[in-house]
């Protein structure tokens, strides 16, 4: 997270119905609608990421429909955990975690079943691996179909084009590539999904309640008290990605976790992703046999204050993940090479000094 969000944060409080507050998600909103590729109104809540999720469906699948789960990693498996826990009709397209998602088998089963939505994880946070959303995007685009798509781990850091690509909703949350503290998340709502929404088919919905959403963002407020700190917060990074260029912090998000592959792979750790379109903003290596992926993530903790991630799920010691967004520059890059360099080193790992970081920076020479 940039100081000047910190900064931002500390500023003195405002009332969440006063005219500071009210500017503020104005300009929020505004700015982040390049972001998503997007003329739609921002829906923000106080709220995780996955509470988004569980919104995006409250208040588009009502009792009795049926919608298709994308799943190719945890985060895909969460939607469906979310819809069961709703007693909606779930049917999965699964692919081997590591690989591109199926969209041959999603139009299969679209050909099968009129889903009421297909719903897909953007950014696998899990596996490292995109989802091709401008192609489910042109699946559903003449079918009554709504395409939704968790970008909690992308948006800021991947490319997202809702509009052009035709997804209806995206949901996404602050913590990650829009470099704030986690507590703020956000819906983009196309008009498609709106005129699903607005049929009132007797939904359970209060909280989440897109409708009330929307009405309270026209007028530049939130339905329920704001997260004051948290929108100042997010304004502060939007304001930064702007000045960089948006497309300037995409392309860094892409050269710099290039280049952690890279080094990572000279060190001789396998990239985990099989094919398919590798994520700017996580890189997932395979840990070798001979190891285990949580004590590599506590020696870089405990040695070296560096924070990178194992895994929560049935890859649970077999993957180390770094997160490769926002605040990254190249010295982030090599300085965490060199740290899993020593820590590769002291569990017996043979390898050469230095290999990691050349081959990073060998990396990034080549793509000036
Ligand atoms: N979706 C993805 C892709 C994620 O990476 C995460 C969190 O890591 C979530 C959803 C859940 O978000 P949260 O932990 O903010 O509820």
């Amino acid at each position: 997270m940039p100081e000047r969000v910190r900064q931002a944060m500390a500023q003195v409080m405002v009332n969440h119905r006063g005219p500071e507050c009210r500017t503020a998600i104005g300009e929020t909103e505004e700015m982040i609608r390049p972001i998503l590729g997007t003329t739609n109104h921002i829906l923000f809540f106080a709220s995780s990421g996955t509470g988004v999720m569980e919104a995006a469906l409250v208040n588009t699948v009502g009792p009795g429909s049926r919608i298709l789960v994308i799943e190719h990693g945890q985060f895909g498996e969460r939607f469906t955990a979310i819809a069961k826990a709703m007693n909606i009709t779930v049917d999965t397209v699964a692919t081997a975690w590591g690989q591109a998602i199926d969209v041959a088998a999603v139009e299969a089963r679209l050909r099968e079943h009129s889903y009421r939505a297909v719903v897909v994880v953007h950014n696998e946070s899990s596996t490292g691996i995109v989802a091709d959303l401008a192609a489910l995007g042109a699946l559903v685009r003449d079918r009554p179909t709504l395409l939704i798509a968790d970008s909690v781990s992308g948006l800021g850091g991947i490319e997202m084009r809702q509009d052009e690509w035709g997804v209806d909703i995206v949901v996404s949350a602050s913590q990650k590539a829009l470099m704030c503290p986690p507590g703020l998340a956000l819906a983009s709502v196309s008009a498609k999904a709106w005129r699903v929404i607005e049929q009132d088919e007797g939904r359970s919905v209060f909280y989440w309640d897109f409708r009330r959403a929307l009405k309270s963002v026209e007028q530049n407020e939130t339905a329920f008290t704001a997260p004051v700190s948290l929108i100042y917060g997010l304004r502060q990074s939007l304001t930064m990605m702007h000045e960089e260029g948006f497309s300037n912090v995409l392309a860094r998000h892409k050269q710099l976790s290039g280049a952690l592959r890279a080094g990572g792979t000279a060190l001789g750790l396998a990239d985990f992703c099989n094919d398919g379109p590798r994520s700017s903003t996580v890189v997932v290596f395979k840990v070798p046999d001979v190891l285990e992926g949580g004590a590599i993530v506590r020696h870089l903790y405990q040695h070296h204050r560096t924070v990178i991630a194992g895994a929560r799920n049935r890859l649970s010691g077999r993957v180390i993940r770094f997160g490769t967004m926002g605040v990254l520059s190249a010295g982030t890059i090599l300085t965490d090479l060199l740290h899993l360099e020593d820590t590769l080193t002291n569990f017996g790992l043979p390898i050469e000094p230095g290999s990691g970081p050349k081959a990073a920076a060998e990396h990034l020479a080549a793509k000036k």
